[in-house]
């Protein structure tokens, strides 16, 4: 009899996961099967289990693209990464390789693309499929639960805040204090920007003071481009709209300075008006973004070696995920859930492991 793993599945759109008993899969020809140790909950999840975008996933499939394991067995011809490395499961599962856009390194937007947890079954198993060519490589020094939300929230925010082309000393905005938003503000600081959290939760936004951000709005009280515009001396050079609200849009706009970026990251379902002549007057531009190519990964990952980004993670088992798919809805998680699959007997021997990593990071980033 083939094994057995534990995985959430989406059967229909809008119901709770099932949590199901299904076969481990086994690697083809250049595929690698993956021994998940962790994987945080993404908002994108939600919206993928809701069947909320214009391109839904197959059903039934298991969602999760922030997923951390080891490599338990590699397919035929597998060259690249070898049994026991420790990788990262991304949203950008696979690429062709060859067309315009992954010949220019920009492998996000490539049309063969496949998405973990989306188009392909991702991370909210015990063992998942993986593409070795598209993999994180976990740095030691992290361990899975620390990198789970860098391979999507962290990878995301860090290139967001790139496309924004803010330079250091100059003026960010970050829209919505999040999963992905917590992150944001770390990377920026650490790119040496000054930062403005914007959120709709007083806790998240007393949070995002403690990260470091230089000035927080409520964008439930007056009016946040105001604000932002007021703080900022004329607006901010960039802005990054992570949060999963369509009127959080519209006012990243207005938040942004004249020749200024407004990069837009949350995907809400739905469109948001464009006031067009101040666009066009005050030469904003508008920029989608989507997570990051493999480039932007390794850097991702190498700031929190160095210790300048954290992920403040709350540890969850795999089948609480209806409970966190709920709280993830109404604002309810402070920061990111990361499900968490070591067995509990090997608990206290990982603790210690993370205990080694831990002070070896600190000692890392006090040396720089
Ligand atoms: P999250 O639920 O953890 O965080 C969202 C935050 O936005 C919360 O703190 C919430 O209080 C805040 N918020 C809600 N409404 C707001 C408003 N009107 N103004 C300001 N803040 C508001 O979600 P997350 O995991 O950080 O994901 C956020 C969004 O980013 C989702 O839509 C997700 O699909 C998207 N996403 C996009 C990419 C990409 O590549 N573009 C990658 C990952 C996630
Ligand atoms: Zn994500
Ligand atoms: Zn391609």
């Amino acid at each position: 009899m083939a094994p057995k793993m534990h995985a959430a599945v989406v059967e229909q759109f809008g119901k709770p996961l099932s949590l199901l008993e299904l076969d481990v899969p086994s690697p083809g020809a250049g595929q690698i099967l993956v021994k998940t140790e962790a994987c945080g909950v993404c908002h994108t999840d939600l919206h993928a289990a809701h069947g909320d975008w214009p391109v839904k996933p197959r059903l039934p499939f298991i969602p999760g693209h922030e997923a951390i394991g080891l490599v338990a067995a590699v397919g035929s011809g597998v060259r690249i990464v070898k049994e026991g490395a420790r990788v990262g499961v991304p949203w950008l599962y696979s690429a062709c390789g060859h067309c315009e856009y992954c010949l220019r390194g920009w492998e996000t937007v490539c049309a063969q693309a496949q998405f973990g947890g989306y188009t392909v079954n991702g991370g909210f198993a015990e063992y998942i499929i993986a593409d070795p060519n598209y993999v994180a490589h976990v740095p030691a020094g992290l361990t899975a639960v620390e990198a789970a939300p860098l391979v999507c929230a962290g990878i995301t925010t860090y290139k967001g805040i790139k496309q924004t082309e803010a330079r250091p000393g100059e003026w960010v905005a970050i829209s919505g204090a999040g999963g992905l938003g917590h992150l944001a503000i770390q990377y920026a600081k650490a790119m040496g920007l000054l930062v403005c959290a914007i959120d709709i939760d007083d806790g998240k936004l007393a949070h995002a003071t403690r990260l470091g951000a230089d000035f927080v709005i409520n964008a439930q009280t007056g009016d946040p481009a105001a604000a932002v515009k007021k703080a900022t001396g004329g607006g901010a050079h960039g802005v990054l709209i992570t949060a999963p609200s369509l009127i959080a849009f519209k006012q990243g706009v207005g938040m942004t300075r004249k020749r200024g970026t407004c990069v837009l990251v949350g995907l809400p379902p739905g469109e948001f008006p464009v006031p067009l002549f101040d666009v066009v007057a005050n030469c904003i531009t508008i920029r989608g973004s989507f997570v990051g190519t493999r480039q932007d990964m390794a850097e991702a990952l190498s700031f929190a070696v160095g210790g300048k980004v954290k992920a403040d993670i709350e540890l969850q088992p795999l089948s609480s995920i209806n409970q966190i798919f709920e709280r993830l809805e109404h604002g309810d998680v402070p920061s990111r859930v990361v499900l968490d699959f070591a067995p509990a007997e090997t608990k206290s021997q990982r603790s210690e492991v993370d205990q080694h990593f831990a002070s070896a990071s600190t000692a890392s980033a006090r040396d720089l």
